[in-house]
């Protein structure tokens, strides 16, 4: 059989169009049988992990992509990085335990939880970005259409459940009990990112019942890491930045205008 279509016979999708640079790189670098094919297998293996990363990482709906190395430590120190690190490693993810980022708007709740939903696509495991606000609708619309169940077990397939903003929006008795619904049917099974702009004791107020907060803050942190962010927002303090450009651009394009007047009376009178 000829190599070309053993290759496609064998879906090496990513070898095929690639086989030839391969064989003249293992020339060049006078290569033995072993290390030629380690290098071609290689090629093929990093082609398909590509793929599917990409694949993944379409299926997570990030509405941005941000990493880990994205995000300045030095500007926010209530952040311990050490426990950073370790959530970045994904024991949490392989143990089905949760993340709850809380904090005022701007700290860099959505940013980490993006970077360590990108870490779970990278390792290969299944993750989906939902807010809060859509988790709700999405279940609600499920029982309306009595397919509650089939939703339910749709949203315990990704090892890894990013819900976004819980508390900006405050939520029905029957929007608490379907998020209850839902995190007891992953409880154990899979993990949630959940981040949110109210400390636990004002989820009482979100969900607006104690009993079923209390009942929710239970399964949510019985395994469970919190990061609680205490600092500045990020992005006041890139309008403040921006807003001392603008102020220094104002003052430099007025020297130069006060230049060329100078230099072109004609033009100063205009
Ligand atoms: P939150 O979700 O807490 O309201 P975000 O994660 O949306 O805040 O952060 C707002 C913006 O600022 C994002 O673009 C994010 O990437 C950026 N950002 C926030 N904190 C940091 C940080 N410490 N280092 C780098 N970028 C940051
Ligand atoms: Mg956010």
């Amino acid at each position: 059989m000829q190599l070309g279509s053993l290759m496609e016979k064998m879906k090496m999708d990513h070898l095929a169009p690639q086989v030839d640079s391969v064989l003249e790189q293992a020339a060049k670098k006078d290569m033995n049988l072993r290390e030629f094919l380690t290098l071609a297998l290689e090629t093929e293996w990093r082609g398909r992990h590509l793929k599917g990363v990409e694949s993944r990482l379409a299926q997570a709906r990030l509405p941005w992509v941000k990493t880990i190395d994205q995000f300045d430590f030095s500007f926010q120190p209530s952040i311990d990085r050490k426990v950073v690190r370790e959530l970045s490693g994904l024991a949490f993810a392989e143990r089905a335990e949760n993340v709850i980022l809380l904090g005022p708007p701007g700290v860099g709740k959505t940013h980490l939880s993006i970077a360590l939903a990108v870490k779970a696509v990278e390792a290969g495991h299944r993750v989906l970005f939902l807010t809060l606000e859509s988790l709700i609708m999405r279940l609600t619309r499920a029982r309306s259409e009595n397919r509650l169940e089939r939703q339910l077990q749709q949203l315990t397939y990704p090892k890894v459940l990013v819900l976004d903003e819980m508390g900006y929006l405050p939520m029905s008795r029957e929007d608490a009990s379907l998020f209850f619904r839902l995190l007891s049917r992953r409880y154990e099974k899979a993990s949630i990112i959940i981040t949110s702009n109210k400390s636990f004791s004002d989820w009482g107020e979100i969900f607006g019942d104690q009993v079923m907060a209390t009942a929710i803050l239970d399964r949510l942190l019985h395994h469970s890491t919190v990061i609680s962010i205490k600092g500045d927002s990020y992005r006041l303090r890139e309008k403040k930045k921006a807003g001392m450009l603008e102020k220094q651009q104002t003052r430099k394009e007025a020297a130069e205008k006060e230049k060329t007047e100078q230099k072109d009376p004609e033009l100063a009178k205009s």
